[in-house]
């Protein structure tokens, strides 16, 4: 009987999708870049430009949220806030790719740790053309750990430069909110990698209570609007992680204390195993965001395939607590062209098509 009511008027569902954050730049600006000196003032025109552009693009694609497409980000999602310290060297940490290539952190020689530029200064530019909520994706604090040499900084102790990281960190998010970010996503790429560099778990466990101790300053109502984005990185088609095994990491990234969690799902081998442990280990007050686009698969999704990956998702995860995004940025190296500007949007297009059309279906049969 209540079964035949709740039939009669069957209601869209409207699931939440947003972008992770980087869109390739345009080449011109890339070429330009490569050049010359990235904070050269002369280049400000066609950054502003490539902002403007992307964000029209995205807003043309339907996206109820949009991103900056990390323009100006130097150069990457990880060091934009540290790029031009004078007490930094470029031999930091290095993450290697699967192709073979690696990506190089930078270094801290001396103390104190400040960042130089907080990620809201992306946001002021991105909210003057932006029609619609805008997202600011920051860089996590076990990220900027790595900074931190393993011989130690004389007269600066570890302990120290955790507290000024933390603080910064705190800082550069508070901000964020403060100015409106629709989220405020902390980009936690190496926590996956952390279980490849060791298996044993310890990394990945020193990391996850690092960015704890970040996430605990926030109240339970800054933190719905505070997400973690995890993927076995993204560059020149290339992964460093998606060997390691999602049973190694979910159940502890579950144990964040962040409201929301991006992911990537779209390119994994066995998409149900990872949403089984989803499943298992989501807390009431999450939000998942499954990845349903792989960023650096060429072919460009269709709404359908997009429609029945969220559908697959909501078997395992409930509907309201359920999102989708893409499973990763599309050019999180900013000289990153193996994906192009006109392919990206086509992706995202096909994201937010493909959980509208979600969302009637289950709306329909509810
Ligand atoms: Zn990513």
């Amino acid at each position: 009987m209540r079964k035949a009511v709740n039939m009669a008027t069957p209601t869209p569902i409207t699931i939440p999708t947003e972008p992770i954050g980087s869109i390739p730049r345009p080449l011109d600006l890339i070429e330009r870049v490569a050049r010359g000196d990235s904070e050269d003032p002369d280049l400000a025109p066609l950054y502003e430009d490539a902002i403007r552009d992307t964000i029209e693009r995205f807003e043309a694609t339907g996206s109820p949220v949009v991103t900056d497409g990390e323009q100006r980000k130097y150069h990457n999602f990880a060091t934009y806030c540290v790029h031009g310290l004078p007490n930094t060297a470029p031999d930091g940490f290095k993450i290697a790719f699967s192709d073979g290539h690696t990506r190089r952190m930078s270094r801290l020689t001396r103390g104190p740790f400040r960042y130089r530029r907080y990620a809201d200064c992306y946001l002021d530019v991105a909210l003057r053309y932006a029609h619609v909520p805008v997202k600011q994706a920051v860089i996590s604090p076990s990220a900027l750990s790595l900074m931190y040499p393993a011989e130690r900084i004389p007269d600066y102790s570890r302990e120290q430069f955790i507290d000024d990281l933390l603080s910064e960190h705190e800082i550069e998010i508070r901000r964020c909110l403060k100015k409106g970010a629709h989220k405020v996503q902390v980009d936690f790429t190496e926590g996956r990698l952390a279980v490849k560099i060791d298996p044993s778990g310890h990394l990945l466990n020193s990391f996850i209570d690092l960015n704890n101790l970040a996430l605990s300053r926030f109240s339970p109502e800054e933190r719905r609007r505070i997400g973690v984005h995890t993927c076995p990185g993204s560059d020149l088609d290339s992964t460093h992680s998606a060997d390691v095994d999602y049973a190694e990491l979910l159940p502890s990234l579950l144990e964040l204390k962040a409201g929301n969690f991006y992911i990537a799902l779209a390119g994994e081998q066995d998409r149900r195993h990872a949403l089984t442990i989803i499943r298992k280990y989501l807390k009431p007050d999450q939000r998942v965001f499954v990845g349903v686009i792989a960023p650096i698969d060429p072919h460009i999704e269709t709404p359908e395939e997009v429609r029945d990956r969220v559908v697959e998702a909501s078997e395992y995860i409930p509907i309201e607590q359920l999102g989708t995004t893409d499973d990763c940025g599309f050019s999180p190296f900013s000289d990153d062209t193996s994906t192009s500007r006109d392919t990206a949007f086509a992706k995202i297009q096909a994201r937010v098509l493909g959980t509208t059309l979600a969302g009637t279906l289950i709306g329909a049969h509810q």
